[in-house]
């Protein structure tokens, strides 16, 4: 990887430029923050102009329903577009960049992202990094370790009363193909090991 700043080259890991001091960690894209500020300006104008336009038209409970939700949408997405960016998520946007070229690498960030995020960034991120570091080990052929974070992730949706989405039963179905693939690998052991045993008995 290469210092954005004084070019000097740097290893994957590192958080700081060694040269520079740089932060090596990226933030959130211009154009993501971009699209967080349409967002926000179009819950904006949904808020201000539909009861405009409406004229009285729309009843009581539906106001009551449209602002509460349209200021949370406009509060969070006026935060993506111009709010900082914390350490837990610097390395989860790192991760998701090294996925393809240095899975070892993503997982490394990804575990930071969790261990930064659990007090920061609240259960439904955490566990969303979870689920994204349990795909990188299994590409990583890391099945073992994919399985133990996808029940994870199954434990924590229950917990947050998510337990029966489409979601949990995606990730029940990997589950059962992996252990399936790491039950097929025992079994041709034992199957090689009885082979040899077969063979070298008179
Ligand atoms: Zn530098």
């Amino acid at each position: 990887m290469q210092c954005p700043k004084c070019e000097s080259e740097q290893d994957n890991e590192s958080a700081h430029c060694s040269s520079c001091g740089a932060n090596l960690l990226p933030g959130r894209p211009l154009l993501v923050r971009l699209l967080w500020l349409v967002v926000s300006a179009g819950a904006l104008a949904v808020l201000v102009l539909v009861p405009y336009l409406a004229g009285g038209r729309i009843p009581f409970f539906g106001l009551v329903l449209l602002f509460p939700s349209g200021i949370s949408v406009f509060v969070f997405a006026l935060r993506m577009a111009i709010g900082a960016v914390s350490d837990a998520e610097r390395y989860r946007i790192r991760a998701s960049r090294f996925k393809a070229n240095d899975p070892e690498q993503a997982v490394r960030d990804y575990t930071r992202a969790i261990l930064f995020g659990d007090r920061k960034e609240g259960k439904s991120w955490v566990r969303a990094v979870v689920y994204d570091r349990a795909q990188v080990l299994k590409a990583a052929n890391r099945k073992e370790e994919a399985v133990e974070d996808l029940k994870d992730y199954i434990r924590q949706m229950w917990q947050a009363g998510k337990g029966k989405t489409v979601r949990v039963s995606m990730a029940q179905a990997e589950v059962i193909a992996l252990e399936e693939e790491l039950g097929a690998r025992v079994g041709e052991c034992t199957d090689s090991d009885v082979g040899k045993v077969d063979e070298g008995s008179p």
